[in-house]
């Protein structure tokens, strides 16, 4: 406010000094000269209006830009909040992987960006039991363990998520049948060695099964899911705690 009112001070000065600066022009140009009245008037006039016009202006135009970085600060706050919000939507809550639909919207991506790859799906085996046996929330425990032991069999910058309640779904970026396979054959193994103890006495095996493809040039994701599907249904059926990947599997398709 105090600088509102100086400034205001020195604009009614500046319009007082212009006033008399015109009316000596226009004095002097007419052959006249200014009397007491009239030097009182151009000092004054300019004053009582241009004080309280220019500060109401300035008080004005400082509220609106103090408005103005209130809202710029409310929407990089909003802006902050929506990225978070985006985000909290694409990961399931539980593992901290992306969720099903942004799992299947990256492997779209990651496949129109290159042909090269191999998508894995994942599935824990008889883990019904782990439930029915020590209950949902030991059976959670457990699918944590697993979730950290295939994260840590994946490489880094692979496509990891969670596409079904003990379901997870990889996508290995440019991997070849036989690194692929190796990867595959790692994560299968680091849950091999989970030691799971939920009683503190037992240890309770935890074991996955893998189904996996590599990716064709133009296959569509629902495509290259059938087949991962399958060969994930034929790693069931050989026993579980298995992978079979397209060369295990008796036609090539
Ligand atoms: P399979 O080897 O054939 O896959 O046998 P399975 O028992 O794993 O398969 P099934 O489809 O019969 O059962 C899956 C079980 O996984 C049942 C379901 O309650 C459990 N499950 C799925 N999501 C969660 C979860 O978030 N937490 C817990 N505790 N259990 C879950
Ligand atoms: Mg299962
Ligand atoms: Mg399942």
């Amino acid at each position: 406010m105090k600088t509102v009112i100086f400034r205001s001070f020195l604009v009614a000065i500046a319009s007082s000094l212009g006033s008399i600066f015109i009316a000596l022009a226009a004095v002097s140009a007419l052959g006249g000269s200014l009397d007491g009245i009239a030097w009182i008037l151009c000092i004054v006039c300019p004053l009582l209006i241009a004080w309280p016009a220019s500060a109401y202006t300035l008080w004005q135009s400082d509220r609106l830009k103090s408005a103005h970085r209130d809202l710029s600060r409310a929407h990089a706050q909003l802006a902050a909040a929506h990225r978070r919000l985006a985000d909290k939507a694409r990961h399931d809550e539980m593992t901290g992987m992306l969720n099903r639909e942004s799992f299947f919207t990256a492997l779209d991506r990651s496949q129109r960006k290159t042909d090269r790859g191999a998508l894995l799906i994942i599935d824990a085996d008889h883990f019904k039991s782990v439930n029915d046996r020590f209950g949902h929330l030991v059976g959670d425990e457990a699918l944590l363990l697993i979730v950290a032991a295939l994260r840590g069999g994946i490489r880094s910058g692979d496509v990891l998520g969670r596409i079904g309640g003990e379901e997870f779904g990889a996508f290995l970026i440019g991997a070849s049948e036989t690194e692929a396979a190796r990867i595959a054959e790692r994560m299968r193994q680091e849950v091999e060695l989970i030691r799971f103890r939920p009683d503190g006495e037992r240890t309770i095996p935890l074991t996955v099964s893998i189904g996996g493809t590599i990716c064709g040039e133009g296959a569509t994701v629902s495509e290259l899911m059938r087949r991962a599907d399958r060969r994930l249904y034929s790693a069931k059926n050989r026993g579980r705690n298995l992978v079979v990947f397209d060369r295990d599997m008796p036609e090539a398709a």
